[in-house]
């Protein structure tokens, strides 16, 4: 079909063929591919050489180191990495659902019961990111955030066909209707970093020669990511983020004094648990803001059972 006969054509690619593209940034485009060696649908990441200097290169193949050390059930999988003259191929899992994001749109909204599903998800991604491989992801937003839909189950009770999946409704009850959100799993480490051990001080991964100031600076920087859960949990739950403004410098302002309110009629029916997560971690001050352990141990998230199970 016409879409089709519209993909590109990449040289050093013949391996993959293109089904279609799933999503774009400023150097990249993604596309659902079938790897023709290993007889599955993958995501391949392709990235313009020629519009990059040479610090946006070495970014890219830092994203391919950290993404090497990566493997959990919450996190995209790189399966390979290579290059031709003009680009570089990033061969990912497929996240078949593609954007949170999109799914935020379709919905508007999300209910307690699914945000937390999705959310407990990218904590799991998080604690494993911070505890055990000292890496900050620092893009933390729901273009990055990927889902695998809900396989359709027509027996399950209230199940309704794709159609009337109403988006009047807004809220959005996980396995009932068509499709839903079932594993989550984070992408993009562009702008991800590896971090010094909070703990013990020590960097996580080589002995270096790194000064107090540095490690001072990164001892909070995990926080980073946890201030963008809680920008991500505040927008699940109402569909409008925590902070915004039309004027950049207003918007910078409101950020920078942690000026956010739980804004009625939208939050009136919102329990008081989930606002009191979200006000630890839209906590201007870092060490105050809840770090990933304090996140899986709050009420709220205690209060609801995984609809998927983690694997071991
Ligand atoms: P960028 O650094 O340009 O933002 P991303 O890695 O975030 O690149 O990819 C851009 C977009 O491509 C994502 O927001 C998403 O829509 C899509 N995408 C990326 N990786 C995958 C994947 N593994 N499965 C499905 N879609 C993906
Ligand atoms: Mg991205």
């Amino acid at each position: 079909n016409q879409q089709k006969n519209m993909l590109p054509v990449y040289p050093g690619l013949e391996r993959f063929n293109l089904v279609e593209k799933m999503g774009d940034g400023a150097f990249s485009n993604v596309f659902k591919a079938y790897d023709t060696k290993t007889d599955r649908l993958v995501a391949v990441k392709v990235v313009r050489k020629f519009d990059m200097n040479a610090h946006q290169r070495a970014n890219i193949l830092k994203e391919v180191q950290i993404m090497r050390q990566l493997k959990q059930p919450n996190i995209v999988e790189l399966y390979e990495f290579f290059e031709s003259d003009e680009y570089y191929f990033l061969v990912l899992e497929l996240a078949t659902g593609g954007e949170l994001f999109h799914r935020i749109v379709k919905l508007t909204y999300l209910s307690e019961d699914l945000a937390r599903h999705v959310i407990v998800q990218v904590a799991h991604a998080i604690r494993y990111l911070h505890e055990e491989k000292g890496v900050i992801h620092r893009d933390i937003k729901p273009e990055n955030i990927l889902f695998e839909p809900i396989p359709i189950i027509p027996s399950a009770p209230g199940f309704r066909p794709d159609e009337e999946d109403k988006e009047d409704e807004g809220v959005f009850q996980p396995g009932v209707g068509g499709g839903g959100i079932g594993r989550v799993k984070i992408a993009d480490f562009g702008l991800s970093k590896v971090v010094w051990n909070e703990q013990t001080m020590t960097p996580c991964g080589t002995v270096g020669y790194t000064a107090p100031e540095i490690v001072k600076d990164e001892r909070y920087s995990k926080s980073v990511d946890m201030w963008a859960m809680g920008c991500v949990l505040y927008t699940l739950l109402v569909g409008f983020p925590p902070f915004y403004d039309e004027s950049i410098q207003a918007l910078t302002e409101k950020v920078a004094r942690g000026q956010f309110t739980f804004l009625s009629p939208w939050w009136d029916e919102i329990s008081l648990e989930a606002q009191d997560l979200i006000s630890h971690l839209l906590c201007v001050d870092p060490k105050e803001r809840y770090t990933i352990n304090q996140f899986l141990s709050h009420p709220w998230i205690k209060s609801g059972e995984p609809l998927v199970q983690e694997q071991p």
